[in-house]
């Protein structure tokens, strides 16, 4: 009975592209050389993913709460 080999997803691309500069880094880069974004894994047309910022979203949710106590504090 033949092994099943399970071939490795991506072994076609030697490096992967920044979806910021189209800079190409090292498939196992987490950051861009260049720009400094934060890479994911090489997705099927060798870009590398983009990671979700949730330190910004977060950031700019208190701001937006912050804002709006501030309003409700100021002129209320
Ligand atoms: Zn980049």
């Amino acid at each position: 009975m033949a092994v099943d080999t399970a071939t490795p997803k991506d072994k076609r691309h030697v490096s992967k592209k920044c979806p910021e500069c189209y800079e190409y880094v090292p498939l196992e880069a987490k950051r861009c050389p260049s720009c400094k974004v934060r890479l994911g894994a090489v997705n099927e047309h060798g870009m590398a993913e983009r990671l979700t910022n949730w330190r910004a979203y977060i950031i700019c949710i208190a701001l937006w709460l912050f804002l709006a106590f501030y309003v409700k504090w100021a002129f209320f």
